[in-house]
């Protein structure tokens, strides 16, 4: 082998920070605070507590390889801690705020957390799992709605102790710099380590034009938090390209997120479908009142995007809708849904139809997918299996080295998405593996269904799920819930479906409840819909 002559230089998220010194001090990052009020300053400002933050961790006893642990909203302290753990050679560990206290503490002890840095209106939760946690040695609280309780270590006031210079490690590109754990519905949640090559990787590539196109004269809004899945990268977008950053703190309503889009003329936003329906049903509401003329594109992600959300959005409101499909096991980014070649002049309808598919896959990820029987499938649009892929941006393993019935022995990761591929690559994911419905031997889409009846104009949300049946095994239930204000029988759903499915494919019963179950990071928690009501068609037929 002939070696190329190239410097051996590490991808590494130090240079993201001496770039963002460098050429775009000046760039904003705005963060809004649990009072509402808003927290602005430089990134030049940002760079010099980082440094503050890794004098301070190191002065703590953080060597490289500990897992400091964040329990926050999206502010301008996580950002901190967030890219001065990495940079120090630490490994930062976000933990999710919507878990219950022992999933928190069976994470923190099996990531072996030395450290947590945590909102101070988060506290409360921090010490009903700290003792479970096993080896936490400090709790650093960041004084977000009032001052740090006595006995407590001060973020603000160990970072104005230090130095606001900090000699950066030159770290090798394959250490770990982030481990995140997914949000499992079953089992226990596995951990994934992130290596800084891997973000520099993810970040280069969702930053190019035909992904997310971000650029210096961006303003980022990630709404998705920051401990899932590192927000999806934005984070790492932004700072790497100069954009200006916006978090929202702990104020996820529709009403704040467009006060914040209108004001601070967001360009970019990303958030998981709840929010972006919640945000539709407001501009509906009020159509008009906020100025959302600066916005690029809508990210929507996390779980399926229903074609309803898109068009609302594009039809009603002009605004550019982009789907992208991931996993935490991805960096996360996997796939996004732009238009390609013939598409661009295609119908409206087969433009919408490619928008609401979960896209193509972005650089470096390769995907396949596979029959129950390990027949590899055929791209064409109909043939439906598990999904796989690979790539420098997918995990390897766990951490730990659980879940190794993911990785198959020819080196791809098995995702559990249901999927059809079409020939130009554009995936449809049908179903996670485990909600799948099997009626009669036949199978049925939930994810099809629940679309479909999301694009009825009284339904807020649906979530079709498998109900046990006597005679074919499983048969389709659905949760609905309205718009509020709303209504509609069940004979008009069911009405409204049968224009687009078979009469077997139809949901056997349709039930009106007031919100769907979700997982802690906002997708339908059909495990426990199944738990309540799995049991509703076999009551149903005693009875009749
Ligand atoms: P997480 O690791 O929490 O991000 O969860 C990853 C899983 O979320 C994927 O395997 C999918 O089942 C689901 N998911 C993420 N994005 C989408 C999407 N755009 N459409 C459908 N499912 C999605």
């Amino acid at each position: 082998m002939l070696t190329g002559r190239m410097m051996d230089f590490p991808l590494t998220l130090t240079h993201f920070l001496e770039r963002a010194r460098s050429y775009y001090a000046a760039q904003e990052i705005v963060s809004r605070k649990p009072d509402k009020s808003l927290h602005r300053y430089t990134y030049a400002d940002f760079h010099k507590r980082v440094c503050q933050l890794a004098n301070a961790l190191t002065r703590l006893g953080v060597k490289p390889g500990d897992r400091v642990a964040s329990l926050s909203w999206n502010h301008h302290q996580h950002l901190e801690v967030y890219f001065g753990v990495p940079a120090m050679g630490a490994v930062m560990h976000t933990l999710n705020l919507r878990l219950h206290p022992n999933d928190l503490g069976y994470i923190a002890r099996h990531a072996e957390d030395t450290v947590i840095v945590v909102d101070r209106s988060l506290l409360p939760l921090v010490e009903k799992f700290e003792k479970a946690a096993g080896s936490l040695k400090h709790v650093i609280v960041i004084p977000d709605d009032g001052p740090v309780p006595e006995g407590r270590l001060d973020y603000e006031q160990l970072l104005a102790a230090e130095s606001p210079t900090f000699e950066f490690p030159r770290l090798d590109e394959n250490s770990a710099a982030m481990l995140c754990y997914t949000s499992g519905t079953t089992g226990n949640p596995k951990g994934v380590l992130f290596s800084h090559r891997s973000i520099v990787l993810h970040t280069l590539v969702c930053c190019l034009p035909e992904v997310l196109g971000l650029k210096e004269s961006d303003t980022v809004l990630a709404v998705v938090p920051m401990f899932h899945a590192a927000a999806w990268g934005l984070p790492f977008d932004a700072l790497l390209t100069g954009a200006k950053q916006v978090l929202p703190g702990p104020h996820l309503d529709p009403q704040s997120l467009l006060e914040l889009m209108q004001n601070e003329k967001v360009t970019v936003a990303g958030g998981v479908p709840t929010i972006w329906l919640g945000i539709l049903a407001q501009l509906d509401r009020e159509p008009g009142k906020w100025d959302l003329g600066r916005m690029r594109h809508m990210v929507i992600g996390g779980s399926a995007a229903p074609p309803a959300l898109i068009d609302g959005f594009r039809k009603r409101h002009g605004q550019n809708v982009l789907h992208a499909w991931g996993m935490t096991e991805m960096n996360p980014v996997g796939t996004l849904a732009r238009l390609k070649g013939d598409l661009h002049t295609a119908s409206p309808e087969t433009q919408l139809d490619a928008y609401a598919s979960q896209g193509y896959s972005v650089p470096f990820v390769e995907t396949r997918h596979v029959s129950d029987t390990g027949e590899i499938l055929p791209w064409d649009g109909k043939a439906m299996g598990e999904l796989e892929v690979r790539g420098p941006m997918v995990a390897a393993s766990y951490y730990g080295d659980e879940g190794k019935d993911r990785f198959t022995k020819d080196g791809w990761f098995k995702t559990g998405d249901v999927v059809t591929i079409d020939p130009a690559g554009y995936l449809h994911i049908t179903d996670r593996s485990k909600d799948v419905i099997k009626s009669g031997g036949e199978w049925i889409s939930s994810v099809a269904l629940e679309n479909a009846l999301m694009a009825h104009p009284s339904v807020l949300e649906a979530a079709v799920f498998a109900g046990r049946h006597p005679k074919w095994d499983e048969r389709p239930l659905a949760a609905v819930v309205f718009k509020p204000g709303q209504e509609a029988t069940k004979a008009e759903l069911t009405a409204h479906l049968e224009k687009q499915f078979a009469k077997w494919w139809l949901p056997d019963d349709i039930l009106f409840v007031t919100q769907i179950p979700r997982t802690s990071t906002g997708k339908f928690l059909k495990m426990k819909l199944r738990e309540d009501y799995g049991d509703h068609l076999m009551k149903a037929s005693v009875a009749s």
